[in-house]
Formats: C-alpha cells, sequence, structure tokens
C-alpha cells in the first residue's frame, strides 16, 4: 500500500484541514504515531482559533505545508503514556501549545527558552523528526513528548486552552522586562486575542493599565468588562499629549503597521515597548525619542515550556481566563471569515470533544 497520510503512522486520527492556499477546512483522515517511551497520548476536547492559524492556512507567511491541519491552543484528557513518562498519567488534564519539539541541547533549551531555540517542531506545519508532518489540534487526538506538555490545573476551565498562545505571548514579557511590579502603570495597545490577555495578566500583578486602541467603541469594554483603569484613543492627539511620560512599559499586540513614535512618547525614562504582535512589514522606529530617556524597544514570542506551565498555573489560581466565544467544529471557516474581520470577543475555541464527528 502507498504511504498516505492515512497510514504512515498506525494510530487513526481524525481532523479538519486545508488543502490549498484557499485555506477551506474540511474532514481529514490521518494518523498519529505511535505513543514512545516519553510520549504523551490524550484526546482533544477543546482547541483555541489563533490569528496565525489564519496565516497559515492561506500561506500568508510563504511556508505553509499542505494539507495543514491547524491548531496550537489544545487541551485535552490523556489517555495512554510511554513507559518513560514522569510527569503525567492516564486521565489527567492537560496543554500543549505552539510547540511538540526543540533540539533540547542549544543554549535556549538548556534555560527553559525552547521557544527560541533554532530548531523548534512547531505544533503543525512543521516537520517530525521522522520527517512526517506535524499536524494540530483541529483534531481528535495528540501525541507528544511529555516535555511539551503542560499539566491544566484542576480549577481551571478546560475551553480556557487560548492561555496556551495567547496567554503565555503576553504574560511572558510582562515577566521577563519587569512590568510586573504592583503600583507600575502599563500600556496595552491593540484590543484582541492578546490585548485582552495582557490586561487581564497585567491587572492580576497589580498595575495599573491603559488601553491604547484606534477605536473608541472598546472603551466601554475596556474598562467594564475587562477591568482597565484607563483608555486611550491612539488618533486623538490631545489625549495622547496628555499622556506623555506616564507609562512603565506597553505590550503592543497590534499586528498592522503603525506608527511607534506616539507610543515612545508615553513612556517614562527606563520605559520599555514591547512588541509581540508581527505586522508583515517593518515599522519605522524614531531614535532620537529613545536615547532622550533610555527607552527601550524589544519583542518577544511566546514562551518556554517551564514558563508556560507557570503561566498555567498562576491563571489557575487567579481566576484569569480567556473570553471565548465556543463554537463546535463545523462553524470553524465561518469563525475564521469572522476572525478575520475581528468579529469576536476575544477568542473562538473549537469544541473539539462534543463536536468533531467523523460522520
Ligand atoms: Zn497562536
Ligand atoms: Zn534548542
Amino acid at each position: 500500500m502507498a504511504k498516505s497520510y492515512e497510514n504512515e503512522h498506525p494510530i487513526k486520527a481524525f481532523g479538519w484541514a486545508a488543502r490549498d492556499t484557499f485555506g477551506a477546512l474540511s474532514p481529514f483522515n490521518f494518523s498519529r504515531r505511535v505513543t514512545g517511551e516519553k510520549d504523551v497520548q490524550f484526546k482533544v476536547m477543546y482547541c483555541g482559533i489563533c490569528h496565525s492559524d489564519l496565516h497559515q492556512l492561506k500561506n500568508e507567511w510563504g511556508n505553509s505545508k499542505y494539507p495543514v491541519v491547524p491548531g496550537h491552543e489544545i487541551v485535552g484528557v490523556v489517555t495512554e503514556v510511554g513507559s518513560k513518562v514522569e510527569k503525567f498519567k492516564v486521565g489527567d488534564k492537560v496543554g500543549v501549545g505552539c510547540l511538540v519539539g526543540s533540539c533540547r541541547e542549544c543554549e535556549n533549551c538548556s534555560v527553559d527558552l525552547e521557544n527560541y531555540c533554532r530548531r523548534p517542531t512547531w505544533t503543525y506545519n512543521s516537520y517530525n523528526s521522522d520527517g512526517t508532518l506535524t499536524f494540530g489540534g483541529y483534531s481528535d487526538i495528540m501525541v507528544c513528548d511529555e516535555h511539551f506538555v503542560v499539566h491544566w490545573p484542576e480549577n481551571l476551565s478546560m475551553d480556557a486552552a487560548p492561555l496556551l498562545c495567547a496567554g503565555i505571548t503576553t504574560y511572558s514579557p510582562l515577566k521577563y522586562f519587569g512590568l510586573d511590579k504592583p503600583g507600575m502603570h502599563i500600556g496595552v495597545v491593540g484590543l484582541g486575542g492578546l490585548g485582552h490577555m495582557a490586561v487581564k495578566f497585567a491587572k492580576a500583578f497589580g498595575t495599573k493599565v491603559t488601553v491604547i486602541s484606534t477605536s473608541a467603541s472598546k472603551k466601554q469594554e475596556a474598562i467594564e468588562r475587562l477591568g482597565a483603569d484607563s483608555f486611550l484613543i491612539s488618533r486623538d492627539s490631545e489625549q495622547m499629549q496628555d499622556a506623555v511620560n506616564t507609562l512603565d512599559g506597553i505590550i503592543d499586540t497590534v499586528s498592522a503597521v503603525h506608527p511607534i513614535l506616539p507610543l515612545l512618547m508615553l513612556l517614562k525614562s527606563n520605559g520599555k515597548l514591547v512588541m509581540v504582535g508581527a505586522p508583515e512589514k517593518p515599522v519605522e522606529l524614531p531614535v532620537f525619542p529613545l536615547l532622550m530617556g533610555r527607552k527601550l524597544v524589544a519583542g518577544s514570542g511566546i514562551g518556554g515550556m517551564k514558563e508556560t506551565q507557570e503561566m498555567v498555573d498562576f491563571a489557575a489560581k487567579h481566576n484569569i481566563t480567556p473570553d471565548v466565544e465556543i463554537v463546535p467544529m463545523d462553524y470553524v471557516n465561518i469563525a475564521l471569515e469572522r476572525l478575520l474581520k475581528s468579529d469576536v470577543k476575544y477568542r473562538f475555541v473549537l469544541d473539539i470533544g462534543n463536536t468533531l464527528n467523523k460522520n
């Protein structure tokens, strides 16, 4: 029999895949590897829909490998563990984010920064060590090395799956750049999947939070729903002028090209602007305003496995969950269209466990 996605591995799996750059998803039979010594096999219950799924489905980053089964905000229940697995047992709730592998020996890997390994294995649209494609969480079953699996706390809702990408992407820079000290004043630019998590974490750290957005219509929800302390309309130069020199740090989640100078002006001396969105074209960086106040512009991408576990535990302890709209699997194409129009508060989560039906 010729090798196919259905029989390249022994374990039957089922999910939804895009076959070409149109990016439309449809049912897809494939297979997963046998649960290895260090592997955890789990039944997928929920999977978030991340903006990067949209990009990769349509090959907008130019590196898509079809068929693409997206999904890297995955929560499920363990069904089998390998003989050398130490951290998990059958029945445990678990999560998998953007990474399912890394080299495990480089400078980054050795200090729990697998996310910055130069030989990462992404959860989908990447290659396993045997050369087969990785397939993500829009599917019924996952098999993953335990190192890249996190414990899902008992009191954390399983549909809070977006913590695994949107959550860690905002938690990690707040921690690393020291923007987690009570009493600090933090700005959050953009109020989507990432931005709303940044607001929640920053508030939980005890900081004062200002949301900065182009759209005045988001003021009420930023303050009343998410608990932000204040709101700035970035296009209102008077408001922006009044807020000059007030922020200790900014988490900028906007992935469209946008002006940086007005944000630098909001920072106090030694202030830090951390970009976690990824504009497709370079942004203009005015240097003089950086010099005058020793300001820093930086980037940050997801987080390592140790920190991802810490973030999930923190979220459980402080009752921080993403605001989600739970949808059935066969709604996925509509959800993706709505996501493109930012018509979601703030993350779609696929109810894989109850709605991924083979027929
Ligand atoms: Zn993501
Ligand atoms: Zn590495």
